[in-house]
């Protein structure tokens, strides 16, 4: 058998300590999982049911780099997130055997074209032209879970210019791994390779050209992007 055009290139993130790669194959993410994330974005940070959009995995960045703006944006936002990297899936998976499909955690920016994710909520219409463009998600090399377990806390934060602009902890989130996890499996079926982009802490705010973004997640990993 062969294909009638050149297959696609599998995406992939490095290991930290292997030289084997880990293929990516769904990237989910998900909306609003910290309260002071929620009500800087306007909303109310009550403990309402989860909601998830996608990026496409040929729009991850691995170990970050030179991000170049995207095109019809004024106010690309920086968002710092957990993402968190899958060795099994299934469909309606229990909390309590979720952790046991975790590959390993990673540090990742969720890179958003506010201007026009604020046009398609008001409109009613899909996020994808402000989520899922070239380069807008990316991420550290994974670190496995066999070596740092299952961090429930932690510290988070970005800083641009030397400057934090997002700082949390993983104890904040309001949907936890676990839960995310449970519940996303309840509405597709999970598979090994795929991310989940976990949510972010207050503070985001727009990147310009020549911009140097440096996030941290404590124990887990770092990523730093130019804006270019
Ligand atoms: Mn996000």
């Amino acid at each position: 058998m062969a294909y009638v055009i050149p297959a696609p290139a599998q995406a992939t993130l490095p290991v930290v300590g292997s030289d084997d790669e880990f293929p990516v194959h769904r990237i989910y993410c998900v909306g609003r999982n910290y309260a002071d994330h929620a009500r800087e974005m306007g909303h109310d940070p009550d403990r309402e049911e989860p909601f998830f959009f996608m990026k496409s995995p040929d729009n991850l960045m691995p170990c970050g780099g030179d991000f170049p703006y995207p095109s019809k944006s004024n106010d690309v936002h920086h968002e710092m997130e957990l993402v968190v990297a899958l060795k099994s899936g299934g469909d309606n998976i229990s909390e309590d055997a979720a952790l046991d499909c975790i590959f390993g955690y990673a540090a990742g920016l969720d890179m958003t074209r506010r201007d026009l994710q604020g046009e398609m909520k008001k409109a009613g219409r899909p996020w994808e032209i402000g989520k899922s463009f070239e380069y807008s998600a990316p991420c550290s090399a994974i670190n496995p879970a066999s070596g740092i377990g299952h961090p429930a806390s932690g510290r988070l934060w970005l800083e641009v210019n030397g400057e934090t602009r997002q700082d949390g902890d993983l104890n904040q989130l309001i949907w936890n791994v676990a839960e995310s996890i449970s519940y996303l499996s309840s509405l597709f079926t999970l598979a090994p390779g795929d991310l989940i982009y976990t949510g972010t802490p207050a503070g985001v705010g727009p990147v310009v050209k020549g911009d140097k973004l440096h996030g941290t997640i404590e124990g887990i990993g770092e990523i730093e992007i130019t804006v270019v």
